[in-house]
């Protein structure tokens, strides 16, 4: 019930600024996203890279308003992909990239985005690693699928992500599936109208299992977003079935949350990436964690309370 009250918030100039000024907000956002600075966040990639695991990285920011701003989101990428020149982890860390961030939405956007993803991609090749494509909401995404087949004319691991919750995510999950593609599956963290989406848990649950089977017994490589245990066993289960070993498939799941079954898969011999978000402009990813679990929305409200 709270969550798609929480999601119309996340598209609320004045809730933005409301939270993003209230005292205690930063502590609370600290939990998933941890750090401001690219210097911030050098000393957790190597803290999870030594605890043997591996990261895919989001530089916050997605509401951005001119073509400057996208310029500056693409040059944020390359800062970092520059830090992990440095620390030699270049391998062991990707990139998880907004297209609205990188201009996306603007007049001739799907151009602009493609033009300043495509350095972003080059620089993440250079030093052994990739960029994966996030979702975002459905009208967006024919775009993400364009310039993700693009991308891939020229880096083939170039990642995408879809979203079990879409009624379409079926038939693209046979394409990328056919192609070959690296592919995130997640349940979906947007508000999505009843004309695309399935809007119960249990159907939704169904749909991403139905689209794993299609992932796992394609030609790619499936990496299965998610914290729900019962998707992950059975997401183990599924990789079993289509005689997959341990480094054709990988489990992904966020900065801050479950962080003890990051590290048991881990010690299981599996491959566990964590999307871990650092940056200013961190108001849309923190409202959809928000959303996601009203638990945390109390928590949130709590402290407030307590500060207040
Ligand atoms: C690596 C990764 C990348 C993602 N990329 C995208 C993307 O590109 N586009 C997109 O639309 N969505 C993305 N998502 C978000 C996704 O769509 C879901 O909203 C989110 O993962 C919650 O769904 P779940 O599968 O974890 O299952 P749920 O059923 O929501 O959660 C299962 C359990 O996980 C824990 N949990 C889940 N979320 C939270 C939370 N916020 N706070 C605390 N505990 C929580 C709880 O214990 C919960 O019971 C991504 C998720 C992951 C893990």
């Amino acid at each position: 019930m709270l969550g798609p009250v929480i999601l119309a918030a996340s598209r609320s100039d004045r809730m933005r600024r409301l939270i993003s000024a209230a005292p205690v907000t930063k502590q609370v956002v600290d939990r998933f996203i941890p750090g401001e600075a690219v210097t911030d966040i050098v000393p957790i990639v190597k803290d999870l890279t030594a605890k043997g695991l591996e990261l895919t990285m989001d530089v916050v920011g997605e509401d951005i308003t001119t073509p400057e701003q996208a310029t500056a989101a693409r040059d944020a990428y390359l800062e970092l992909i520059d830090h992990l020149k440095q620390l030699q982890l270049g391998e062991r860390v990707e990139m998880s990239i907004k297209l609205s961030m990188f201009g996306q939405a603007l007049p001739g956007g799907h151009e602009l985005a493609l033009a300043n993803v495509r350095p972003v991609v080059e620089a993440a090749a250079a030093i052994g690693t990739t960029v994966t494509l996030d979702a975002e909401d459905h009208t967006t995404l024919d775009s993400m699928f364009a310039i993700h087949e693009e991308l891939r004319k020229d880096f083939p691991q170039t990642g995408c992500v879809i979203q079990a919750y879409l009624f379409r995510t079926e038939a693209d999950a046979r394409r990328l599936a056919a192609s070959g593609s690296r592919v995130r599956l997640v349940k979906g963290a947007y508000k999505e109208p009843a004309e695309v989406a399935y809007q119960q848990k249990h159907e939704i649950d169904k749909a991403y299992v139905r689209i794993l089977r299609i992932l796992m017994e394609g030609e790619g490589y499936p990496m299965i977003g998610s914290h729900d245990p019962r998707l992950i066993a059975i997401a183990q289960e599924l990789a079993h079935q289509a005689g997959r070993k341990l480094d054709e498939y990988e489990f992904q799941m966020l900065y801050g949350i479950r962080s003890e079954e990051h590290l048991r898969l881990a010690a299981e011999g599996h491959r566990m990436r964590v999307y871990t978000a650092y940056g200013t402009d961190w108001y849309g990813y923190f409202m959809r964690r928000l959303a996601e679990k009203p638990a945390n929305l109390r928590f949130f409200l709590r402290s407030m309370v307590s500060k207040g």
